[in-house]
This record gives C-alpha cells, sequence and structure tokens, in this order.
C-alpha cells in the first residue's frame, strides 16, 4: 500500500498509464476468452466431435508429373497409393467417408484441393507424395513428414519443390499472396486458424511417422515445418507424406511395387485409426 502510495506520488502519470493499460489488457483478454470458448465446439477437441471425413489427395497430375524415377513418374505413383488408400479405408474404417482431390490424370490447382476439401467438410487432410534429389539417383532414401508452420529461408527444400506446381497456374501471384515474388514463402507468420490444427497435424505426423518406422523398418527423416501451400490453405489438420524418394533405385522399387504401395497404406490406416480414436468425443 505505502509502496503504491509512493509510487503514485513520485511518478503519477506512469501509475495512470498501468492502470489504464492493465484494463485495457484485461478487457482484450476476456474478448479473446470469450470469442475462444464462442469458437470451442468448431474445434476437433471438442467433447462429442466426430472424426466423418477423411480428404486424400494425390500430389501433382495432369501436365504437372513431380518428380521422376529412372521409370516412373511422382503423379502416378502418388494416385496409385492414394486409390489404394481409398478403398482401404473403406473397407477397414466404414465410418468415414473418404474424398480424393482426383482420381485420374488430371491437374488440379493446389488451392482448388483445399476447396475440395473444405467443401466436403474434410475434417482432416493426407496429401501424397514422392521425394526426390533431382539428379538422375541418389542414396537419399525414406519417408518425410511435412506439416504447415513457422520456417525459416534456407529451410524450405521440400516445399519448394512440392508448391514449383504453382508455376503451371495461371495468376498463381494472386491467388498465393505473391508467391513467387520472394514475399509470402519468407515471411509467412502463421494464422490464429493455422496455430488451432497446428497441434493436431502434428500429432497425425508423428502417427504415420511411428508406423513407418517401427511397422515397415523405414528410415525416416522424421517431421519438417515447412511452408507448403497445399497445406497452407487447407481449413483442417492436414499432412503431406513423402512416401518415398522416387530417385532412389530401391525406393523407386518399393514406391512401384504392389507390396511396397500395400506397406504405405496400412502404416496410414493404423494411423488413422489411432488419430480417430485420439480425436473422437475427447471426454
Ligand atoms: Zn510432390
Amino acid at each position: 500500500m505505502i509502496f503504491i502510495r509512493q509510487l503514485f506520488y513520485k511518478s503519477p502519470p506512469f501509475f495512470v498509464l498501468f492502470l489504464v493499460l492493465f484494463s485495457l489488457q484485461s478487457t482484450v483478454a476476456q474478448q479473446v476468452k470469450k470469442k475462444h470458448h464462442h469458437k470451442k465446439t468448431a474445434t476437433q477437441t471438442a467433447p462429442g466431435f466426430r472424426f466423418r471425413t477423411v480428404i486424400i489427395d494425390a500430389g501433382h497430375g495432369g501436365k504437372d508429373p513431380g518428380a521422376h524415377g529412372a521409370y516412373s513418374k511422382e503423379k502416378n505413383v502418388a494416385l496409385a497409393i492414394a486409390k489404394k488408400l481409398r478403398t482401404a479405408i473403406t473397407e477397414q474404417i466404414p465410418s468415414l467417408n473418404v474424398v480424393m482431390t482426383r482420381t485420374t490424370d488430371n491437374f488440379v490447382e493446389l488451392h482448388r484441393r483445399d476447396e475440395i476439401a473444405s467443401e466436403n467438410k474434410g475434417n482432416l487432410f493426407i496429401s501424397i507424395h514422392c521425394n526426390a534429389m533431382g539428379g538422375k539417383t541418389t542414396d537419399e532414401h525414406g519417408v518425410l513428414l511435412l506439416v504447415y508452420g513457422y520456417h525459416r529461408k534456407g529451410e524450405q527444400l521440400e516445399a519448394i519443390r512440392e508448391n514449383a506446381s504453382v508455376f503451371l497456374e495461371k495468376d498463381y501471384k494472386q491467388k498465393y499472396n505473391g508467391y513467387g515474388e520472394n514475399s509470402a514463402i519468407n515471411t509467412i507468420l502463421m494464422s490464429a486458424y493455422q496455430q488451432k490444427f497446428r497441434k493436431q497435424c502434428i500429432i497425425f505426423a508423428d502417427l504415420v511417422n511411428n508406423e513407418f518406422k517401427k511397422e515397415d523398418g523405414r528410415y525416416s527423416h522424421g517431421i519438417k515445418e515447412q511452408g507448403v501451400l497445399v497445406l497452407q490453405q487447407s481449413a483442417m489438420p492436414a499432412v503431406l507424406v513423402e512416401t518415398g524418394f522416387i530417385d532412389n533405385t530401391r525406393d523407386e522399387a518399393y514406391l512401384t511395387s504392389p507390396e511396397g504401395q500395400s506397406e504405405i497404406v496400412q502404416s496410414i490406416i493404423r494411423a488413422i485409426k489411432k488419430y480417430k480414436e485420439n480425436v473422437d468425443g475427447q471426454k
């Protein structure tokens, strides 16, 4: 009390300023709290939430082949795995609706993929891709999981490669916030919307990663946060699965074989089941 009086005596403007700031801050905090409370039913951790729809996104397609192996193209491998995943989900998790962003060899713009996901009220977005070093062949092999997140220039290798699809789109600068003008990709700040799903993205990516490593004995490059455009605009938890290096001789054989594809699919299925248990109707 004495301290407060002294403070007031010696520097009244500061004290008043402090009081004003304090009351302002608590009002803002209350508003944020209110807003958050209001939105709670929309999040995926609310009681009674049901994971109903999964979006399967086969990367690339049509005029965008993605990466190349010695004899295969990423767009075809991604579509083959995505289709098998759809069949497996329908058979093994019948309570889940599956929506594909493409089912044929056609070019679908990245923002359109997110629109399809939102229109169908997806609860989880899984994008299937293959990694590549871009040379003739590489010793690099194994899986990598990408989630959208904080990132710095220079940590963008995979994102830059996966985002290259936008250069085949008309008006990509307008559609993707000036992407390609060296702005957005380097300075992206996560919106509150994306932050809301960040935890779930990482939970799912971690589940998939564990299945690949522990069940299939795959080498893993882990989970990376990068500025991947197809994940950026997604209105739901979204993970991009780099299923292997298409320009690695052994990985390419695995990625194009029925056994390899089925192993990848079953690992994703087990991860989906665990994720579903995790998010469904949290009590
Ligand atoms: Zn790709």
